[in-house]
């Protein structure tokens, strides 16, 4: 299986995506995004709305992206 790599450092591994809340929280405490980026070198793969379905940057393609 060939592992995902990072466009940026290339870091192999799904384990090296990670996702992170945003800073921008509503009033009930709920992140607005979701980050997903390498942990390596801080490359963003894309952001998601917390609030609507889908992502709002379409992703490169993976095999699997872990979510919280
Ligand atoms: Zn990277």
């Amino acid at each position: 299986m060939v592992e995902p790599k990072c466009p940026e450092c290339e870091i192999q591994g799904v384990k090296h995506i990670v996702s992170s809340e945003s800073d921008e929280r509503s009033k009930g405490g709920d992140a607005w995004f979701d980050i997903v980026h390498c942990d390596q070198c801080g490359h963003v793969y894309g952001v998601f709305n917390k609030v609507s379905l889908g992502p709002t940057v379409e992703l490169p393609k993976l095999p699997q992206i872990r979510r919280p």
